[in-house]
């Protein structure tokens, strides 16, 4: 039987990202376990899915936290190079435009915060600038907006996964269309990865990317990480042709504001992407609070599966679907929809990267910022799970694995 030199657990946007990476090595045999998207059909038999089944995540640099701009900035600017190597296209620097309450400290920290790390960014808060940029849209007064116009905009995270999946291939890497149940090691030091169809691989080290679903099977010592998993509703509005061209300018929104739109104290603000092109040949926009819905947490398998496959919720769907007429007031919209994911936290709402054994690593828990950081995420945990090194100019400690007590 083979022997991986690196087996990653989890096939989506960590795992297939340090896949690219650790396989760009030509001496390492690497394999990426972790199951395909399901077909709708294929839902009620899943057990095990994912937080980047869609078509729109947004992607920016001027993020509030100092970590999350330098995760971002160096993931942004290798996206068109892992275009041009796959032949994939999934990365739309359309501009993300963010706004704070007026003089709040959220906002003065924030601010503050990019231009002492020299993250460039366009104050669109005085006079007329906001509407002659964006006429379409409208903020309330006590907002100031500006605008990340740096490489920030949106990512298809479905296509991203795609191309990092077909560029490790292309370098060698093994891809297994599997669910794992457990993770052993052995006498020798070996781990053994058991999978759901009952199959056995073996690896000399392991990297878990499993995202959301980190606790809920037996893989080794990252079950037993401390992760906050929760329920996420998206909104999706169906945009006529002439709208989307009206809106042809739009750039993803992120909006913090207290008491949103009647939602909960755990929703901080709002996040919209443009008319983006799914699947079924429409084009949808989409809203979604920020911070966490009404009863949120997730603790077991069960419950995460059971939310795949409900409609949403209610409150987030009436909510958020009044907001966006207040921010773009004759917004012409066919029809009405919502879409269930989940999310997962740390309590220092940062990626765990990190070594937890000589030969076991893990990159997982993206705070709702996984998609604008994940390639970046993927290599430094390539690195560190083969070499052991920490190739980073942020500091190792602040990606330290904490497990519940
Ligand atoms: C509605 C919504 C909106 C979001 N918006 C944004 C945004 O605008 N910008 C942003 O940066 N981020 C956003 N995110 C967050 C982002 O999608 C996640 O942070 C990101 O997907 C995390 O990457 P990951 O690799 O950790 O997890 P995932 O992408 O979920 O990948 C984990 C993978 O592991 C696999 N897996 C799990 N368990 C096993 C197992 N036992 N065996 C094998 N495989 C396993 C899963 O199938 C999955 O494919 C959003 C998330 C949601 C839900």
């Amino acid at each position: 039987m083979d022997i991986y030199d690196l087996c990653i657990i989890g096939a989506g946007m960590f795992g297939s990202s340090a896949a690219r990476h650790a396989s760009a090595n030509p001496c390492l045999k690497v394999c990426l376990i972790g199951p395909d998207e399901p077909k709708i059909e294929e839902y009620n038999s899943r057990e095990i899915f994912s937080s980047y089944y869609d078509e729109g995540r947004i992607v920016l640099v001027a993020e509030r936290d100092p970590a999350y701009q330098v995760l971002s900035k160096h993931s942004i600017k290798r996206f068109r190079e892992i275009e041009k190597l796959s032949g994939i296209k999934f990365y739309h620097p359309v501009g993300t435009l963010l706004a704070g309450e007026r003089e709040s400290p959220l906002l003065l920290g924030w601010m503050g915060g990019l231009e002492i790390n020299r993250v460039p960014f366009v104050d669109l808060s005085e006079g007329e600038i906001l509407n002659k940029r964006f006429p379409f849209l409208r903020l309330e007064k006590c907002l100031h907006p500006f605008l990340d116009n740096n490489g920030a905009g949106h990512i298809s995270p479905r296509n991203l996964v795609e191309a990092q999946k077909k560029v490790a291939k292309m370098q060698g890497c093994h891809l297994i269309n599997e669910v794992v149940e457990e993770v052993k090691e052995n006498v020798s030091g070996r781990h053994e990865i058991l999978t759901e169809s009952g199959r056995i691989l073996k690896a000399k080290r392991v990297l878990f990317c499993p995202g959301a679903f980190t606790k809920f099977k037996k893989l080794g010592p990252a079950a037993y990480l401390k992760i906050a998993v929760h329920k996420e509703t998206a909104v999706l509005l169906e945009i006529p042709d002439e709208e989307r061209q009206r809106l042809s300018s739009m750039p993803t929104i992120m909006m913090y504001k207290k008491e949103l739109a009647g939602m909960p104290p755990s929703t901080t603000g709002t996040y919209i992407l443009p008319p983006i092109l799914y699947p079924d040949g429409k084009y949808y926009l989409k809203i979604g609070p920020m911070g966490h819905q009404r009863n949120s947490e997730i603790t077991t398998l069960q419950e995460a599966k059971a939310w795949y496959r409900e409609p949403g919720d209610s409150e987030v769907m009436e909510k958020m679907s009044k907001l966006i007429f207040e921010i773009i007031p004759n917004l012409k919209v066919t029809s009405v929809r919502s879409k269930t994911c989940i999310t997962c936290d740390s309590p220092p709402h940062l990626p765990y990267i990190d070594r937890l054994k000589p030969t076991v690593a893990v990159a997982t828990v993206g705070n709702g910022l996984g998609a604008t950081t994940c390639d970046e995420v993927g290599r430094i945990a390539a690195e560190l799970s083969v070499t052991g090194k920490w190739d980073s100019e942020l500091p190792k400690s602040l990606f330290e694995a904490i497990y519940e007590r």
